[in-house]
C-alpha cells in the first residue's frame, strides 16, 4: 500500500518537504483482536508538526533511530477491512472511528476506562502504523461504529482533536452553572469543537480569545457569545465582560506564547483553569494559587466511552467539524498549511 513516511526530523521546520510518499508493506492481522481499517480520513494534527520538530524525541526516541521511519496520523476513521478471529461485532465495510490508544484492556486502569493511562501503544506517535496511509491495524477495543449520518472523512479528527475538546468541556461543565462565564483560548481544530460542545452541554456565556479574524469568525459560527481579539488588550476585554471578576472557567487550547499566565489571570478566585495545549511551562507562585484557590486542571485526549459520547453529539448535529480536505499524496502541503496557520478548522488526508 501507499503511505506517507517520516524518515528524518527537521528541528526548525525549514525543509521543503517532511514526509515521503512510499510503497510500504500492507498491514496484517497478527493477534486475534486485531482489525484492519481501510482509511477514509486521517486528521493532520499540530502534534504531527511537533513530532517532525523532534519535540517528542527525548521521550519517544532518545537514540533518534528507534522511531523512524514513522507513519504518522492518530486521528483516523474508515471502514473495517478485515477482522481477527476474536474481533467480534464488526464486519467488513462497517464505518468506524478509531480511538488512538491501543491497550490490552485487562489492567485495572483500563477496566476503569482510563485508556490514555497505563501501558499501551499510540500508533502514529510512539510507534509507526498511523493513518497517513491507505490502511492501518488497530484493536477491536478501539473502534466505535459510526451512525449512518457520519462519513469517515468528516469525523476522523474527532478521534483525537474532537475527543480532547469534548473531554475537557465535559470536565468544565460539571462545575459550570447557567449564566457563568467560560473563556476559550484558541480556535483551531480543538477550539471550534470545544465551543460547540460547551454550547450543547451547558448554558454558560462563552468568551473566545483568538489571534486572527479568521479564527474569531470560526468561533462565532461555532456558537461563541463574545469574541475577543488577542492583540494585547484581551485581558482587559475579558475582565470588562466578566465585570472585573474573571471567568469561572478558562479552557486553554494554546498553552504557549504566554497564554498560560494570561489564562490563569483571567480565572476568577475558586475558578478552574483547564490546560490542553502545550509548549511552555506554567509558572505561578504557590501563594497566588493558595490565596485565590484557583485550580489548574490538565486534560489528555479521552476515553473510548467519551469518543462514543462525542459521536452521539455529532449524530444529533450538535457538533460539526470544519475540515479542509487534502489527498494523501499532498500530506506535505497539508502540514505546511497547518504550520503557516492557513488551515480553517482541521486538515484531513484522504487516501
Ligand atoms: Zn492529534
Amino acid at each position: 500500500m501507499k503511505a506517507q513516511v517520516l524518515n528524518r526530523y527537521d528541528d526548525d521546520l525549514s525543509a521543503s518537504s517532511w514526509v515521503d510518499f512510499e510503497d510500504v508493506p500492507d498491514p496484517r492481522i497478527t493477534t486475534p483482536t486485531d482489525v484492519i481499517v481501510r482509511l477514509g480520513g486521517a486528521g493532520v494534527c499540530r502534534t504531527d508538526l511537533h513530532i517532525i520538530e523532534g519535540v517528542w524525541r527525548p521521550n519517544m526516541d532518545p537514540t533518534g533511530k528507534g522511531l523512524l521511519p514513522l507513519i504518522m496520523g492518530h486521528e483516523n476513521a474508515g471502514w473495517v477491512e478485515e477482522v481477527g478471529s476474536a474481533a467480534t461485532g464488526f464486519q467488513k465495510g462497517d464505518p468506524v472511528i478509531v480511538h488512538p490508544k491501543i491497550t490490552e484492556g485487562s489492567l485495572l486502569v483500563h477496566r476503569r476506562g482510563h485508556d490514555m493511562h497505563g501501558p499501551g501503544r499510540f500508533p502514529g506517535l510512539d510507534s509507526s502504523g498511523g493513518g497517513y496511509a491507505e490502511a492501518m491495524v488497530t484493536s477491536v477495543r478501539n473502534i466505535v461504529k459510526l451512525p449512518e449520518t457520519l462519513a469517515p472523512k468528516d469525523v476522523a479528527p474527532y478521534a483525537d482533536a474532537g475527543l480532547t475538546a469534548y473531554r475537557v468541556v465535559k470536565k468544565a461543565v460539571r462545575e459550570l452553572m447557567p449564566g457563568q462565564f467560560c473563556v476559550v483560548i484558541g480556535v483551531g481544530g480543538l477550539g471550534h469543537i470545544g465551543i460547540q460542545c460547551l454550547k450543547a452541554m451547558s448554558a454558560v456565556d462563552i468568551i473566545v480569545v483568538a489571534r486572527s479574524d479568521q479564527s474569531l469568525k470560526l468561533a462565532e459560527e461555532s456558537g461563541a457569545d463574545h469574541l475577543v481579539k488577542a492583540d494585547g488588550s484581551e485581558f482587559d476585554a475579558v475582565m470588562s465582560l466578566t465585570k472585573g471578576e474573571g471567568a469561572e472557567a478558562v479552557i486553554d487550547f494554546v498553552g504557549e506564547k504566554g497564554t498560560t499566565s494570561l489564562g490563569l489571570k483571567m480565572t476568577r478566585p475558586l475558578g478552574n483553569y483547564y490546560i490542553v495545549g502545550y509548549g511552555e511551562n506554567i509558572n505561578i507562585p504557590a501563594v497566588d494559587l493558595i490565596i485565590t484557590e484557583k485550580s489548574i486542571i490538565p486534560s489528555l485526549v479521552g476515553t473510548w466511552a467519551e469518543l462514543a459520547e462525542l459521536m452521539a453529539l455529532a449524530d444529533r448535529g450538535l457538533v460539526r467539524l470544519v475540515t479542509q480536505e487534502y489527498s494523501l499524496k499532498d500530506a506535505n502541503i497539508a502540514l505546511k498549511d497547518l504550520n503557516a496557520g492557513k488551515v480553517n478548522g482541521r486538515a484531513v488526508l484522504i487516501a
